[in-house]
């Protein structure tokens, strides 16, 4: 192994001990030999070339299988199929009695501590792929805890369950693992302008379908996050560890943070004792390497969807680690090149440092949980808020997903009792839903329905609200009293829905569902002949029942099919009602008792969407995927993915919709044309954010952006303000109210004219000249939740939100934000998908004297 090693370095030709244990461990030498090191299991020094995410998970079991201070657990897959894993790390002793350990972990939170019960922490790797040296750490943690003979070690080991997962975001980082290996010179290349160093679009940060993993610990999007979340809730530690990178040219950083970044509902103590007291470890821990670090200037806490930031809100701690990043094996900086070894080797002592600290301040961790449940309940019983009921009766798939949700973070949801009027809202019992305030994770109860909790800072990493509610949607009531509740949810909600009554005239289908569209999609693809209504409408759905149908609902005539007849049409819609789990309706009679008959030119044919979306360098690769994921795993519908350098040479006939997402667009003159002839010719150009300030700009429409506020005068302000002042103007994420013309196609399936929408941006479209082209404008004091900078609110006031124009045969619906944000936003989805279904039966109409 040593020559092997040896030559490694001397390839590398850098001034650095490349990929040697003596490197790692300087100061420990009693390892268990019949353990092999990662080089030993690998073939390369750690730090030498990017471990492949296999070998990850091969050398996990391999220590699981020789020796009895491991075992792994397997929790899930990928989107990929790679396997998501956890290594329970700990003495032969304690294995033998795992399961007791865990429960009286639990049990502990509760009682004054019978501090026997060996602590449990976690730690957590690479969420953010190709931030990759902190999975080699862990290969470098898991080895040095399975094979060191250290009286230290073997004190963890008795009095510690540590919990390994050492890749949290699987296929983004193989992603990032091909790409540096691939590219890997011999002698490697530090030339930050060398491929190696430079990933294409979209790069290995996000999981398949370009999520940040490290925002959906909240939502619960994806697999990764669902499998992990069941297993924090089986474990729930003290200590939770997030290690990432940042720019090449930074130090290293641990908590404590931004101490006015940290969430205002989580109890003092966290941030004012532990905190502190554990960077005092880190900081001796880094000092012991020489390695600099900062600490307090950045990184927020107040998102309770990190991997730094979930655990804070079950009482717990959450530590984050940002190294720079080598991002490949060596780089140049603006001092002194910077090795992947070097980067790796300060996470790996980050995570030594994590346990000793963790063991040192048990007392402390355990006061820490202790008063923070004495605290959340002291709040819960005090809060006059003692719970919230909600639930949309025309929505059951939207109202489940919410409430499995809710259940994912076990949040405990009860029935509704019987129905109930509040607030001048309707609830029906086994459409709505309870969730008491006084509750264990009271918490998490807040953050998922307070629509504001107040903030002491305006500069935010990310989003400055996140309500849950909000996103869904939903009808939702605060109860004031002593609050009515059924019985527990045991179980995921799924919808049943009735069985469909076989029709010889027509099929109804309410847009309303939130899987409508995955309906008509699956119609369309069975040749169904599908309709939609551009009136609503009552229909007797059985003799002497009447039922209202509003806009947008559809409707599938019988006999008019081609080539299906009424049989074969019978299991389609039976299929399609079961596999989306939607109701549909029967009727044997084309005349309506109110609004249009069933034969009325109001009721129009949907085209089967064929859709070309634009993805690449320059363009938003989360709003690219969320359109993606959305598409693919709740519509079940394909999307052709366009690279933007392939697109000038692209036929767009065979496309009746293009998808353009924000981006920074630089199509050149002949191809800008090219999509303004389509759309001429009767395309459907749907756009978000800079995708619309883009079409206006290059002429595709005649909407205008609102005008840019000139009058300014100028006050001198202190240099160093700059990063606070300019900050706190940038539209970090708040939720706003539109109004939705819910006639409009574009607002088919909503009965509310009313809707929470999430921007993040600061594109501002002037409200249409045409009075029928503005589908959604943002009302006149339109913020709901989240901050808003006052130079902000006067663009937004009264701005459309949603502009539709006509041009040509065709049309460009302009969104000035993105309806589908982190594949939460269940209540705008239907706005996009409107759009892709209906947007070409939309011809605006035309005023007197227009073109
Ligand atoms: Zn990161």
């Amino acid at each position: 192994m040593r020559s092997l090693l040896l030559l490694v370095v001397a390839l590398a030709g850098v001034n650095f001990a490349y990929g040697q244990p003596e490197y790692f461990y300087p100061a420990y030498t009693s390892f268990n030999k019949s353990i092999p090191t990662p080089q030993e299991f690998l073939g390369y020094g750690i730090g030498t070339h990017h471990t492949r995410h296999d070998k990850v998970v091969e050398y996990f079991k391999k220590l699981d299988e020789l020796s009895d201070r491991v075992s792994v657990e397997v929790i899930g897959e990928s989107y990929e199929h790679r396997t998501q894993l956890v290594a329970k790390i700990t003495s032969a002793e304690n294995h033998s009695r795992i399961e007791d350990i865990r429960k009286n972990h639990r049990a502990q939170a509760y009682s004054e501590a019978s501090t026997s019960v060996p602590l449990i922490i976690q730690l957590g790797y690479n969420v953010h792929g190709n931030e990759p040296s902190s999975t080699e750490a862990a290969l470098l943690t898991a080895y040095y805890l399975t094979a060191s003979e250290d009286p230290e070690t073997l004190k963890w080991l008795n009095e510690m369950v540590i919990l390994i997962d050492p890749v949290y975001n699987p296929d983004g980082r193989d992603r990032h693992t091909h790409w540096a290996n691939m590219h890997k010179g011999s002698p490697p290349v530090a030339d930050p302008l060398d491929r190696e160093h430079n990933e294409v679009w979209p790069g290995g940060r996000t999981n398949h379908y370009w999520f940040d993993l490290n925002r959906d610990w909240f939502l619960g999007i994806h697999p990764e996050s669902k499998n992990r979340l069941k297993f924090f809730h089986q474990w729930r530690p003290y200590v939770m560890t997030d290690h990432h990178e940042m720019g090449s040219n930074s130090t290293f950083y641990f908590d404590p943070g931004k101490y006015s970044s940290n969430n205002p509902i989580v109890p003092n103590y966290l941030y004012d004792t532990v905190y502190p007291k554990f960077g005092e470890y880190f900081s001796q821990a880094m000092n012991s390497i020489g390695s600099l670090y900062f600490t307090k200037e950045a990184f927020d806490k107040l998102y309770p969807g990190y991997g730094s930031s979930y655990v804070n809100f079950y009482g717990g701690a959450g530590f984050l680690f940002e190294q720079a990043s080598s991002r490949g094996h060596v780089q140049n900086t603006s001092t002194i090149p910077i090795t992947f070894a070097f980067t790796i080797r300060n996470q790996f002592t980050a995570s030594l440092a994590t346990i000793r600290a963790s063991l040192a301040e048990k007392p402390m961790l355990l006061k820490m949980r202790r008063d923070f449940y004495k605290t959340t309940q002291a709040q819960a019983k005090a809060n006059p808020v003692k719970g919230y009921i909600f639930g949309d009766s025309n929505d059951q798939s939207r109202t489940f997903a919410f409430v499995n949700l809710l259940r994912l973070h076990e949040i405990e949801v009860y029935d509704l009792p019987k129905d109930i009027t509040l607030s001048g809202k309707s609830f029906e019992k086994g459409k709505a839903f309870v969730v008491p305030t006084e509750q264990e994770n009271y918490l998490m109860v807040r953050s998922a329905f307070e629509k504001d909790i107040s903030y002491t800072d305006s500069l935010f990493y990310d989003a400055s609200t996140w309500s849950l509610a909000n996103a869904f949607n939903l009808p939702l009531a605060e109860v004031k009293t002593q609050v009515q509740k059924g019985s527990l949810l045991k179980n995921d909600l799924t919808k049943t829905p009735a069985p469909v009554e076989k029709s010889n005239y027509a099929y109804i289908i309410p847009l309303s569902d939130y899987q409508a569209h995955k309906a008509i999609y699956q119609l369309l693809s069975n040749n169904v002949v599908t309709r939609t209504s551009f009136k609503s409408f009552s229909a007797r759905i059985k003799p002497g029942v009447e039922k209202t149908f509003s806009y947008g609902s559809l409707v599938i005539p019988v006999q008019q099919q081609v080539q299906i007849d009424p049989d074969k049409l019978y299991t389609i819609v039976q299929q399609v009602s079961k596999e989306c789990a939607i109701d549909i309706y029967t009727t044997e009679t084309g005349i309506n008792a109110k609004g249009v008959d069933l034969g009325s030119g109001y009721i129009r044919t949907v085209a089967k969407p064929n859709t070309l979306m634009l993805i690449g360098t320059g363009i938003s690769g989360y709003e690219a995927g969320e359109v993606w994921h959305l598409l693919d795993q709740r519509i079940n519908m394909p999307v052709t993915k366009i690279d933007v350098t392939n697109f000038s040479a692209a036929n767009l006939a065979p496309y009746n919709t293009l998808v353009m997402v924000s981006g920074n667009y630089s199509l050149d003159k002949t191809t800008v044309d090219k999509v303004k002839a389509w759309v001429q010719a009767g395309g459907t150009l749907i756009t978000f954010k800079t995708a619309s300030e883009w079409a206006i700009k290059q002429g595709l429409t005649k909407e205008k952006l609102q005008p840019i506020d000139t009058a300014k005068t100028i006050s001198r302000i202190n240099f160093e303000d700059a990063d606070n002042l300019e900050g706190a103007k940038q539209l970090g994420g708040s939720i706003f109210q539109v109004d939705l013309d819910i006639t409009h196609p574009i607002g088919f399936g909503f009965t509310n004219r009313t809707v929470p929408v999430y921007r993040n941006g600061k594109t501002f479209i002037k409200q249409g000249k045409n009075p029928y082209t503005t589908v959604a404008q943002y009302t006149a004091n339109p913020l709901i939740g989240g901050y808003l900078h006052k130079s902000n609110l006067k663009k937004i006031a009264n701005s459309a939100a949603i502009l539709v124009s006509s041009e040509g045969a065709g049309r460009i619906i302009l969104f000035s934000d993105n309806p589908n944000f982190r594949g939460f936003w269940y209540g705008t989805n239907k706005l996009f998908l409107n759009a892709l279904f209906f947007g070409p039966l939309i011809t605006v109409p035309t005023l007197e004297g227009e073109e």
